[in-house]
């Protein structure tokens, strides 16, 4: 059901550029914060396992807490130089009080939270798939952000993104439920078993466990038949990418890249495109 609001679909994807111009702000946050938050705890309980004190100086974080400062000069940052994507511009990306860049993945960030709500309410308006598009688009995007950081991807993000997956899918909203339950399972024991074949073979890791949990979510989201895509796009960018690092960059085979971005692209690509793709391959198929 739509709601009427007498607003052009146009006028809507621009408010809801808006409104996820404001969200990224709070996604830059997670991005940054989740994992001190999570390496704060891991602290806290090695030191209780292993029968020490805790940290005295320890300052709790939390994703409000502290305010945000610059990482450079520490300077607190006003309120004024935080509004998304404007902030960045006017101040040239540089810290007003050191001059130091600003990280470009703020107003990246910020941008493609934007772009993604507009995206979704211009295509289907102010509906449930769109709510749910956008929670899961943001979702990916924190994990992206977060995986090219710290290599990891978080439970606290991954989980909950398959039980939302499950629950959408309850009644059916992306694919029927029997289609993603055996697409969570599929997602997570086929990347399983391409970690230990690979492990077996080379005696290296090539990935993390939070990369079964994110394909199981995106099998719960997408359902079983979309898996077969999602690795293969993954694979192909992923490929792409690291060969072009190579050559360009001069970067190491060695140095493990993060898959989850590409994971996490393939997986938005599937859940916007994907039932085009199926489509048009399965009538190149049938000519
Ligand atoms: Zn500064």
């Amino acid at each position: 059901m739509e709601l009427e609001l007498g607003l052009s679909q146009n006028m809507l994807a621009g408010l809801a550029v808006i409104f996820g111009l404001l969200i990224g702000s709070f996604l830059n946050v997670v991005i940054l914060r989740l994992p001190e938050k999570m390496q704060a705890e891991w602290r806290r309980d090695s030191r209780d396992f292993l029968g020490l004190e805790p940290e005295v100086s320890e300052q709790p974080v939390t994703l409000s807490k502290p305010a945000s400062r610059c990482p450079s000069c520490g300077v607190a940052i006003k309120p004024q130089h935080n509004i998304p994507l404007i902030s960045y511009l006017f101040l040239k990306g540089r810290c007003k009080a050191c001059a130091a860049p600003i990280s470009i993945q703020y107003p990246m960030v910020e941008l493609l939270a934007g772009l993604l709500a507009g995206f979704f309410v211009y295509h289907y308006g102010l509906s449930i798939v769109s709510l749910y598009g956008i929670v899961f688009s943001y979702s990916l995007l924190v994990l992206t952000g977060i995986d090219l950081h710290e290599k990891l991807l978080p439970d606290q993000i991954t989980l909950p993104l398959l039980w939302l997956g499950l629950f959408a899918n309850l009644s059916g909203t992306f694919v029927s439920l029997n289609e993603a339950v055996v697409g969570a399972i599929a997602g997570y024991l086929s990347l399983w078993l391409v970690f230990w074949a690979f492990k077996l073979i080379t005696g290296k890791e090539g990935m993390g466990y939070g990369d079964f949990k994110l394909l199981a979510a995106l099998g719960a989201w997408l359902g079983w038949q979309m898996l077969p895509l999602v690795i293969l796009l993954s694979t192909v960018v992923g490929a792409t990418v690291g060969i072009a690092a190579i050559l360009f960059a001069g970067r190491e085979k060695q140095v493990p890249m993060a898959f989850g971005p590409y994971l996490a692209m393939a997986g938005w690509i599937a859940f916007v495109w994907g039932d085009k793709i199926l489509d048009s391959y399965l009538r190149f198929l049938s000519l």
